[in-house]
């Protein structure tokens, strides 16, 4: 079994195996993966069935004195982003970790089989008010609110064709029934909406998470990356990753992850106290690890001894 405290080194190439399985991942179906669906009832199927581009339009508004004042702040199953975790943390000065503890429940994020947390709501069957929901104030934390959060009534899905490595966003709009925002005449583009709620950073720092989402998504049709379901311990890696910046960075700095991977010295010097980076770094490394990507580089003679440790294993040594 392998020591928790060193990081994981990624596998060794194997060229024709890994070929063959890139191959047949590749070969499977179009993927569409929705990453912020923004569905809070249970109203069947609200989700309209037309791909929205930036400039497309929609009809929306919400505001203090529509009738269904935070009816969707009820039984909302918000996942939580990467950035939404250093922004909530942040506002309540309090250490990411003591932040999941108090706010969050930890869940599987179905789809790619891998570990989130998510907001808790109230009530046995958490279809009570959001933990952060004043009745008369509405959102507490509403400059710190999370993705989905700013999303809705927006989803955000994430296509990737067969044949291709590339993916694509669309948005798509979800029409609720308690939701009266829809009736107000307000006329917008997807991009002005993205705008007005302060969605683009958050696309832009959880960049990465949404990357691994979608392949993770896409090589399931197979078993997992190269047909193996990730470990344990790789699964305990990426919720870290995502979810506890002072438990990465510990991990980053005394371990031998640095004696590992090269890093630009500079860099090395901005992770010490630069959260969003490390975010960054985190979702390379687990790129690496879980895909075999080429996102971080390893030193040398970690990578000479990499290669002999796999011969040995394969009995060619
Ligand atoms: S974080 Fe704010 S906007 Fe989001 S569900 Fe909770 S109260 Fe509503
Ligand atoms: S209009 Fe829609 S988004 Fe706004 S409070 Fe009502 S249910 Fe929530």
């Amino acid at each position: 079994m392998s020591d928790p405290n060193e990081p994981e080194h990624p596998p060794i190439p194997e060229d024709e195996a890994l070929a063959r399985h890139e191959a047949a991942r590749r070969d499977t179906a179009e993927i569409e993966v929705n990453i912020f669906d923004g569905v809070r009832g249970h109203d069947g199927n609200p989700v309209l069935p037309v791909r929205l581009k930036a400039d497309d339009r929609f009809c929306f508004s919400c505001h203090k004195g529509v009738s269904c004042w935070n009816a969707c702040c009820h039984g909302a199953d918000v996942t939580l982003t990467p950035f939404d975790i250093l922004r909530l943390a942040r506002r309540f000065e309090a250490p990411a970790a003591e932040f999941l503890e108090r706010y969050t429940v930890p869940a599987m994020w179905q789809q790619a089989d891998l570990p989130v947390a998510k907001l808790k709501m109230a009530g046995k069957a958490g279809d009570g008010a959001c933990v952060f929901l004043d009745h008369e104030a509405g959102c507490t934390v509403y400059d710190d609110r999370p993705a989905t959060c700013r999303y809705y009534p927006l989803g955000l899905a994430a296509i990737k064709m067969k044949d291709a490595d590339a993916k694509e966003d669309f948005y798509f709009l979800v029409k609720e029934s308690h939701c009266k925002g829809h009736a107000e005449d307000n006329l917008q583009s997807v991009s002005e909406f993205r705008r007005d709620q302060g969605i683009e950073p958050y696309d832009e720092k959880n960049r990465g998470w949404i990357d691994i989402l979608m392949k993770m998504v896409s090589w399931m049709s197979i078993g997992g990356p190269q047909g193996t379901a990730p470990s344990a311990q790789t699964k305990q890696m990426f919720f870290m990753v995502s979810t506890d910046p002072a438990g990465f960075r510990r991990f980053v700095f005394e371990t031998k992850f640095l004696e590992t991977y090269e890093i630009d010295p500079d860099i090395v010097e901005q992770l010490k106290t630069d959260d969003e980076m490390l975010l960054a770094l985190g979702f390379d490394w687990m790129k690496n690890v879980m895909f075999n990507e080429p996102t971080l580089t390893m030193k040398p003679d970690v990578l000479q001894a990499a290669i002999a440790r796999s011969r040995d294993d394969l009995g060619a040594g």
